[in-house]
């Protein structure tokens, strides 16, 4: 038998006539970029294939307005492949199975097997529902994570409006992405306002971070005292350190935890409606593999965006492993958003680009938070550089500019992926509006 390896490199080669094979599997916020930026900074002979579980992009931050019924699918979503090839890039539209890294190849779920020199993966997350008896939108709970979710909370939306009651928002133990949830409770209150059904409706948002505008960040300069008071304003109650165990038809059991972690109080939560956010795992192709992953199954990196163990294999985006803020009473993660995962593509497509000329990989991504957050007709915007306090950059603000910006902001990115754009959008665009210059992140 072969010796156990434990950092798996490439066979060398001659890079004069090396014909590098690029795939990235997952065209998402960060897959979609990642291959524009592929192709035009990577000379014409190496190939890059995208792979990617369905044929439509789906941008995934405008889910909240989908849920209400303020955008539809042909304004979110569009077929991949003829953008893609247009500026070059293969597509397969087939869930990857199996990573046989080992060997440097996917199994597609046809059974076709896709052999590659460099591997990026960009498959966001697996959504952990399981993880709460009762969660999730084949049981109790709604979800906004996919558009596919998106859609189908409109649908029990809709009934529910026909008949308002309670509201449960919020998210789960484990969770880490906390902006969407908060977004969504200010999209949903503002919705009704608009119907005139706001007054039938108690709204409570449960949340498993320590306190309102943690945000999976220690909070972000006065996110606590802000959206504290912009959730008063709307007249919801809230619980925090909140252990959500199980959901059944209409009836949510909650265990609020104390500071020290002991049971405060339990809760059983009637609703009429309730979207909760789960906690976020690796998908299962990526979670499998030996030594790729931590046990939750999100790809471990070093600081040039590259796998541990494969050198051959670089990660962006929610797929990797990144070590939570604080550690919080009921377990939460730290977000990954816009700004880190363009930064997280920019530096594996430096790196790749380098490798391929005989340089060293040198590019680091900053771990910065930067999000703006709808809120129906106003909004908050956080920029938290670095992620873990004390920052050199720290602040939360709310304004109408942000809701606009936000709108802005997805109309643009769109166009971005359709037109095949490769520019950072971040970089160049966000941060300048913002005043903030790019500011390279202690790790
Ligand atoms: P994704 O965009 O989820 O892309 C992953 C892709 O991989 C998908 O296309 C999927 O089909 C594919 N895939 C997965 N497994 C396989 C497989 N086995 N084979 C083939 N394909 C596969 N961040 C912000 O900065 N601003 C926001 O406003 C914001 N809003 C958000 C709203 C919501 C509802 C959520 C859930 C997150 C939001 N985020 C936001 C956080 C983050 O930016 C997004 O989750 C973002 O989409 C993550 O990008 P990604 O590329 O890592 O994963």
């Amino acid at each position: 038998a072969e010796p156990a390896r434990d950092y798996i490199a490439l066979p060398p080669r001659n890079l004069e006539t090396f014909m590098a094979h690029i795939v990235i599997l997952g065209a998402g916020t960060g897959g979609m970029p990642a291959a524009y930026e592929m192709r035009a900074t990577l000379p014409r002979e190496h190939r890059v294939t995208m792979i990617n579980a369905l044929p439509d992009f789906q941008f995934v931050p405008s889910n909240p307005w989908v849920a209400v019924g303020w955008r539809e699918r042909a304004q979110v979503s569009f077929p991949i492949r003829p953008h893609l090839e247009k500026k070059g890039i293969e597509f397969i539209a087939q869930r990857v199975q199996r990573i046989d890294a080992p060997a440097n190849a996917l199994e597609l779920a046809d059974g076709t097997r896709v052999a590659y020199d460099y591997l990026v993966i960009t498959t966001g997350p697996k959504l952990a529902f399981d993880e709460v008896p009762g969660a999730g939108p084949d049981a109790n709970t709604l979800s906004i994570c996919t558009y596919d979710h998106a859609e189908h909370a409109w649908g029990r939306y809709q009934e529910f409006l026909k008949n308002p009651g309670p509201a449960v928002i919020g998210a789960m133990p484990g969770a880490s992405c906390f902006g969407p949830a908060y977004e969504f409770a200010f999209i949903f209150n503002k919705d009704l306002q608009r119907r005139k059904l706001r007054h039938k409706v108690p709204l409570t948002f449960v949340t498993s971070e320590p306190y309102i505008g943690h945000l999976g960040l220690g909070g972000v300069g006065d996110s606590k005292s802000m959206l504290e008071s912009e959730l008063r304003g709307i007249d919801a109650k809230w619980i925090t350190n909140a252990k959500v165990t199980r959901v059944e038809p209409g009836r949510m059991f909650v265990t609020e935890l104390d500071d020290a972690g002991q049971v405060k109080k339990e809760h059983e939560l009637p609703f009429a409606y309730s979207m909760m956010l789960p906690a976020f795992k690796g998908v299962d192709a990526v979670a499998q593999v030996e030594g790729l992953c931590n046990p939750r199954g999100f790809v471990l990196i070093d600081e040039y965006q590259r796998s541990k163990k494969y050198k051959n294999i670089f990660s962006a985006g929610v797929c990797v492993a990144i070590p939570p803020v604080e550690a919080t009473p009921v377990p939460t993660g730290a977000p990954k958003t816009g700004y880190m995962i363009e930064t997280m593509v920019s530096a594996i497509v430096h790196n790749i680009a380098a490798e391929l000329k005989g340089e060293a990989a040198d590019t680091k991504a900053t771990w910065n938070a930067i999000c703006l957050a709808d809120m129906g007709d106003t909004g908050a915007a956080f920029v938290a550089l670095p992620q873990i306090p004390p920052r050199n950059v720290n602040w939360f603000k709310k304004g109408k500019w942000v809701h606009l910006a936000k709108i802005a902001f997805e109309k643009y990115f769109i166009r971005k992926m359709k037109t095949g754009s490769s520019e950072p959008i971040y970089e160049k665009v966000v941060m300048k509006a913002l005043g903030i210059e790019r500011l390279e992140a202690p790790r």
